[in-house]
């Protein structure tokens, strides 16, 4: 071991001009979709000043714009494989690109944000002493064999596949988590994240909820992938939000699966959002990409028991809500 090691200290925030209670919290990924959830709420409570660390790979300063210049507020271009300093007393770790396509785009650069990424922050959380969240994955129950999947399930995961840059990345970020918790004593939180959808995804994504949306504002035809039996459960942004920040005030380190267990298959998902959004648009089917997972619905006891967390709102009610916020970045207003 390196003896150069700053020993953990404390937040210079606890001799600050600001109250003892008062919380600096870094969001890595913090300009992504669910990232940029996550400030808005933070920055609701006053006594938190939040700083945000993000590469803009998938996320944008639009999605941070209400909070620029305000002064418990702080945004930094940085890409989470190298090294940050910054003194903090929570970091929530979601830098990571979520979309397949995104993911799959430079496979290599996702596996290091991935591990070097999270070996970084957990660097920084075990020299300031914070306690660290990462927002892992339903993927590292690969295609699964169990159904629903509770977080005792330990997955079914092609390693040499074009999805394993995410799904074993995640997998090693969570070992790399544990590691840091039985050596080093860092506190840590692991979500595993399910399917999660709301205004400011990415329009053009790829994944299955923005497309639909997109396609039916646009009048195109609804894009099922083969068989289109496979399922998923989507969870509204709110209620994700709501369980990290649950998550990561509480006493578990977790993982606990974050997700809603109401689960679709997308012929259901495409009819719902044509009946919602644009009756006369048809629905064609087209083929899969490799490794698709056949069947995905979380076992959220955990998070009820321990976190009293449970998801709100359902399907019918988030669709509506974000074809509103795609049907102001598309300039198409309802009919
Ligand atoms: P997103 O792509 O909108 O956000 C990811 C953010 O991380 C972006 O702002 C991107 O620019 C940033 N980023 C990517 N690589 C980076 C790097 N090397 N350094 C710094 N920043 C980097 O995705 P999201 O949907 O908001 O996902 C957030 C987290 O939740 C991710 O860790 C993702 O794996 C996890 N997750 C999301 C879902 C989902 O359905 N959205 C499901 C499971 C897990
Ligand atoms: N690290 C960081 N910020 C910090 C402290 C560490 O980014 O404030 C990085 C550091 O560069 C290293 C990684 O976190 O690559 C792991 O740090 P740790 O101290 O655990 O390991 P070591 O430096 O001894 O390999
Ligand atoms: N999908 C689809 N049409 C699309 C995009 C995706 O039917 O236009 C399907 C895809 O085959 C998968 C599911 O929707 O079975 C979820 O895909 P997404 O990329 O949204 O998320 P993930 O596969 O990571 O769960």
């Amino acid at each position: 071991q390196g003896t150069t090691k700053l020993p953990p200290q404390p937040s210079p925030l606890r001799s600050s001009k600001f109250c003892q209670s008062n919380m600096r919290i870094l969001i890595t990924g913090g300009a992504g979709f669910i990232g940029s959830h996550l400030v808005d709420r933070l920055m609701e409570n006053e006594k938190n000043e939040v700083i945000v660390a993000d590469n803009y790979f998938t996320g944008s300063k639009e999605n941070l714009r209400k909070w620029i210049g305000h002064p418990r507020f702080e945004l930094i271009r940085h890409d989470v494989t190298e090294p940050l300093l910054v003194e903090v007393d929570q970091i929530y770790h979601l830098a990571c690109p979520a979309s397949p396509i995104f993911y799959k785009y430079n496979p290599v650069k996702t596996i290091k944000t991935n591990v070097i990424g999270t070996l970084n922050m957990l660097g920084l959380a075990k020299r300031v002493g914070a306690r660290i969240l990462l927002t892992s994955t339903s993927e590292v129950y690969g295609d699964p064999l169990i159904h629903p999947q509770p977080e005792t399930y330990w997955g079914n995961v092609n390693p040499i596949g074009v999805r394993s840059c995410y799904d074993e990345g995640k997998r090693v970020a969570e070992t790399l988590m544990f590691d840091y918790h039985r050596q080093h004593g860092i506190e840590i939180r692991i979500a595993r994240i399910f399917n999660t959808y709301g205004p400011r995804m990415n329009i053009d994504d790829g994944r299955v909820v923005s497309n639909f949306i997109a396609q039916a504002i646009r009048g195109e035809a609804l894009t099922v992938q083969k068989p289109g039996t496979q399922t998923r459960s989507f969870c509204y942004v709110s209620d994700m939000v709501d369980g990290l920040i649950r998550l990561m005030g509480g006493e578990n380190t977790g993982p606990i699966n974050i997700g809603n267990p109401g689960e679709f298959t997308m012929t259901e998902l495409a009819e719902t959002v044509k009946e919602l959004i644009n009756p006369e648009v048809e629905i064609k089917m087209v083929e899969n990409t490799p490794d698709d997972p056949r069947q995905r619905k979380p076992d959220i006891t955990k998070a009820k028991e321990l976190l009293g967390w449970e998801p709100k709102v359902k399907l019918r009610e988030g669709l509506p809500l974000m074809e509103q916020d795609f049907r102001n970045r598309l300039g198409v207003p309802k009919k």
